[in-house]
This record gives structure tokens, sequence and C-alpha cells, in this order.
């Protein structure tokens, strides 16, 4: 009895080798699954029929797409095969394309942006507000070679521009006045000077409405002997005036005219409206439409994303009024305020 015992065990032994052995013998490649045959290749513990097989298995650089057969750096779950492709994911400088670890964030009226710190240094485009290879306008002005492609130094180039928007306006949105307006390009010296309100970055044009008061005073006799005087002051020889920054692009005095226009078009109908949000809110209202009327609402973010209280607060005011209560309702709210004003 003893004895057959230790012969099972022996023999259970001797099967279990087997096996091993068959299962090593009956080696599957981890990349094809097929029998592995003859010489093959180990790596990691694991088999491969050839080097072919092996690198199949490799991952593909998430920024060349070759094979990383040379070992891989992993950033972000992602592979790469060399430090170079790695540096292709750093963020690169709006401006020079170079790749950043530490980069300067710009807000612009045109959105957000990041520069490298060399380029953030650099001086600020007066238009679009991102920093440039700038050249110097006459008057200290910073303009990026970007914008000085389209910008209009020429005030008979400027005019037509000026006239076109003016009679799309009327055409298009109902707005116009039959004001004899003097339309200039002027510098920015000019601007601040005459802007009662000028804050930098806001306002790249201006409109003035100019008159002269004249008092009359009629003195009334009674057939007692007694004196009555009676005076009436009125507003006479209107002038109207809209001034636009020179070297400004196309699109962007577009928009300036648009905007003084649009305080042309209250000062004819409403012009007893005093509060400056609202006839900041309703030029900016208009100068976004007129945009879009040029297929150019793109620039219209920055109307919506000003932070300023007085243009971007107004804008948004009067955009959500008329989006909740229509075009009428605020022109019914505008003849309230205007009623109120004369008061
Ligand atoms: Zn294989
Ligand atoms: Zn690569
Ligand atoms: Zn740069
Ligand atoms: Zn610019
Ligand atoms: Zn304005």
């Amino acid at each position: 009895m003893k004895r057959s015992r230790a012969a099972l065990r022996s023999f259970l032994i001797l099967a279990l080798l087997f096996a091993f052995s068959i299962i090593t013998m009956a080696l599957d490649c981890s990349s094809c699954g097929r029998k592995v045959k003859g010489r093959y290749l180990k790596v990691d513990g694991k088999a491969y029929c050839g080097k072919y097989c092996y690198e199949k298995t490799l991952p593909n650089c998430a920024a060349c797409g070759r094979k990383c057969t040379k070992g891989y750096f992993k950033k972000a779950g992602k592979y790469y095969c060399s430090q170079n492709c790695v540096k292709t994911t750093l963020p690169r400088c709006s401006l020079c394309g170079t790749p950043f670890k530490n980069g300067v964030k710009i807000k612009s009226p045109s959105g957000e942006r990041v520069y490298c710190p060399e380029c953030a240094k650099l001086p600020k485009c007066f238009c679009c507000g991102l920093p440039n290879h700038c050249r110097k306008l006459e008057d200290g002005r910073w303009i990026c070679p970007n914008c000085y492609k389209h910008a209009i130094f020429k005030q008979a180039e400027a005019q037509k521009v000026f006239d076109n928007v003016r009679e799309k306006m009327r055409k298009d949105l109902g707005i116009g006045t039959d004001h004899k307006i003097i339309f200039k390009l002027v510098d920015s010296k000019f601007l601040e000077k005459n802007s009662s309100n000028h804050q930098p970055g806001q306002e790249l044009g201006l409109y003035k409405h100019n008159y002269t008061i004249k008092t009359v005073t009629e003195t009334k006799y009674s057939l007692l002997g007694g004196k009555k005087e009676d005076t009436k002051s009125y507003k006479t020889n209107d002038r109207y005036y809209i001034y636009a920054l020179y070297g400004v692009p196309k699109y962007k005095l577009i928009e300036i005219c648009a905007h003084e226009l649009a305080h042309d078009w209250m000062q004819g109908q409403l012009s007893n409206i005093k509060d400056l949000k609202i006839k900041e809110g309703w030029a900016e209202y208009i100068a976004a439409a007129v945009n879009e009327m040029y297929g150019q609402s793109k620039y219209n973010e920055r109307m919506q994303n000003n932070p300023d209280p007085v243009y971007g607060g107004g804008f948004r005011f009067i955009n959500t009024y008329i989006s909740k209560h229509g075009a009428q309702a605020l022109m019914d709210y505008f003849k309230r305020l205007n009623e109120e004003g004369k008061k």
C-alpha cells in the first residue's frame, strides 16, 4: 500500500511536469496570437514571433504618429516617441509660435490669447489690443501689422465708408436723420481733447452736436403802463460732426461710423435722454447690428464681453430688453425716458 501511494505521487508529479512542458511548447505570440515556433522574442515575460510582432504592440506617437520603437515618453495618458514630440504638446505663443512652459495670458477686445514672455512685452495695438511688432503712428498710437494692412488713412476713402454705413442704416435699419453731418478723420489727441467722457479704448470716434443758443426778450406794454418781459431761448445753427480716428482698419471704421450715427439718431429723436448707459448701450447695439449687416458679426464678441459698465453694461441691457420685450417696447421705453428728461 505504502509503495503504491509513493508511486502514485511520483506519477502525479511527472504528469504535472509533462503538462507544463506542453504549455511552454504551445506559447502564443502576444501580438498576433499564433503559436510561437522555433526562435522567438521575449520581452517583459511575453513571447512574440519576432521583432515585427513585438513592434506592432508598441504605442503610436500621439504627435507624429510613428511607432515608439526606441522607447517613449508618457504625458497625460498619451505616448510620444521623442522629447521633440512631447514639445509639440506645449502651448505655443500666439505670435511667434514658440512652445513655452510659462505663457502670459492677454485679454483683448478680440478674446484671450497666450503669449511667450518675450512677445507679451511687445507694445499692444490700439485697435485689436494684442501685443505685436507694432509700428508707431504719428499721434503715438501703436498699430500691429495686421491692423495696419487694412487701415484707412485717407479722408476720401473714409468718407466712402461713412456714406455707405449711413445709407445702409437708413435703408435696412430705418435709422437715420437729415442732419448735415461733417465727417472727419482725426488723431487721438483731437479725440481726447474733445470728448467729455473719453475712455481710452472705448471710443475711437466722437459725435458732436453744436448749436448756438439765441435768447430773445419780448417786452409787452399794457395799456395801463405796465411792462411784461417774456424771454425765450432757442437753439439755432445746428452743426453735427462725427470724428473717427485715422489709421483704423475698414471693419472697425464701419463699426465706429455705425456707433456714432446711432448717437446722431438718438440726438435727433430723443435728445432728452441723458443716461450714458442708455446712450452708449444703444450706440453699441446698433454697431453690432451693422457689423452683422456687413457679415462681420465676429467682432460683436467685444460688445458682449466688454466689462465696462457703461458700454458693455449698456449693450447687454439693450440687448436683453429687446429679446425680452421686443424692439417696439424699447422705443416706448426710450420715449418715456425722453419725457422724463424734459422735466
Ligand atoms: Zn506574432
Ligand atoms: Zn513622435
Ligand atoms: Zn512669442
Ligand atoms: Zn491690431
Ligand atoms: Zn459713444
